[in-house]
């Protein structure tokens, strides 16, 4: 089996692996861990002669490339990490199990020991003897204790492995969920909070309302200031948006220089409210250069709302937002149009 690597090992490849998997678009299926861990194996220098090239180049790790990464290098040994991983922790358990048995041993040898002890108390004793006695006592508590000390070192160490292990998928999880720009929800974090809003009986009974946002001439704004400045103005309409809707909303940066907003339990009346209120507050806004102090003004965002109805999806909704939007460009930017009312 061409996977050798023991559990110290095959856990900083774990962790590694989703370090690697989360910076990537391709989802987070046993394909994609199997590819990356190889790579970082280093234990399949074709598929990593691959992944170099690709990582070199501009090209992203999606889904068709690790398929076919996956395909061309790694297939035939899918079910050995299976068995690595399943080894790794067997072999954990394993350790855990050795352990805890010989402190059961000794624990019951102690047992032992103590009964013959008081035995030999029944039959009285002299002061030497009970001196004897008591030396004894002490050494076998003082084994047991150690034996005792040592099992609890060995959970010790396992438990921390387990929450640095859970920590690591927990913040590869949030990670993966989140724009590293603006911190807002990425796509794929709005869906998995958008998405319950869909079955939600409040929203359901009072209706909700999807916002989709994209900065005006944009593209001007990069070559005029230059990229990093647009990265500036990026994060300060991410932080309008957070500042101008309630915790329960969810904000996303889903492409570029655009943005999605769900408003649950939230009517279209209140919806153009907030939208107004937010293109208003871009208009306004002004934003430091990064060289001098000069303030920039004059950027506007267009804002295209639609409103829930019954049998619409998360991908219609969006798409009905995503019209409204292409209406409000259409009629002159930095306004808010309605879906339905273009
Ligand atoms: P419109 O008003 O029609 O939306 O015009 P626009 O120029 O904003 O739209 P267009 O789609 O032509 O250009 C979008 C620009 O956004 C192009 C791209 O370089 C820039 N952009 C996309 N993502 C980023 C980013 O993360 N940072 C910066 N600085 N620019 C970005
Ligand atoms: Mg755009
Ligand atoms: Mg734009």
């Amino acid at each position: 089996m061409k996977y050798s690597q023991g559990t110290a090992e095959s856990a900083e490849l774990l962790r590694l692996t989703l370090q690697k998997m989360v910076s990537q678009p391709a989802t987070f299926t046993p394909p994609n861990y199997a590819v990356w861990y190889e790579h970082l194996a280093g234990i399949n220098p074709p598929l990593s002669e691959a992944m170099n090239k690709l990582l070199d180049s501009d090209a992203k790790l999606d889904d068709d490339t690790i398929r076919k990464f996956y395909t061309q290098h790694v297939s035939e040994c899918s079910s050995d990490i299976q068995k690595v991983l399943r080894g790794g922790i067997k072999q954990l358990l394993n350790k855990l199990s050795v352990s805890t048995a010989e402190a059961t041993r000794e624990a019951l040898q102690f047992g032992h020991r103590l009964q013959t002890h008081g035995d030999a108390l029944k039959g009285g004793l002299d002061s030497s003897e009970l001196n004897t006695l008591i030396n004894n006592l002490a050494g076998d508590t003082g084994k047991m204790h150690g034996s005792m000390q040592t099992l609890e070192a060995q959970l010790q160490t396992s438990k921390q492995e387990v929450e640095k292990l859970n920590q690591e998928i927990e913040s590869a999880r949030a990670q993966a969920l989140t724009d590293p720009l603006t911190s807002l929800l990425n796509r794929r974090g709005f869906e998995s909070k958008a998405l319950p809003v869909f079955t939600d009986p409040a929203s359901k009974r009072n209706g909700f309302c999807m916002l989709m946002l994209d900065i005006d001439h944009f593209k001007k704004v990069n070559d005029t200031y230059g990229h990093l400045f647009g990265d500036k103005v990026i994060c300060a309409i991410a932080n309008t948006l957070k500042s101008k809707v309630k915790g329960q909303d969810a904000i996303a940066r889903i492409g570029g220089e655009e943005f999605a907003v769900l408003l649950p339990e939230t009517n279209i009346k209140g919806a153009l409210a907030v939208a107004e209120q937010i293109r208003q507050a871009v208009e306004n806004g002004k934003i430091r250069r990064l060289d001098s102090d000069e303030q920039i003004g004059g950027i506007s965002i267009s804002i295209g709302v639609a409103s829930h109805t019954e049998g619409c999806n998360l991908e219609a909704l969006l798409d009905q937002a995503d019209k409204a939007l292409y209406a409000a460009k259409q009629n002159g930017r930095n306004r808010t149009s309605i879906f339905g009312c273009q």
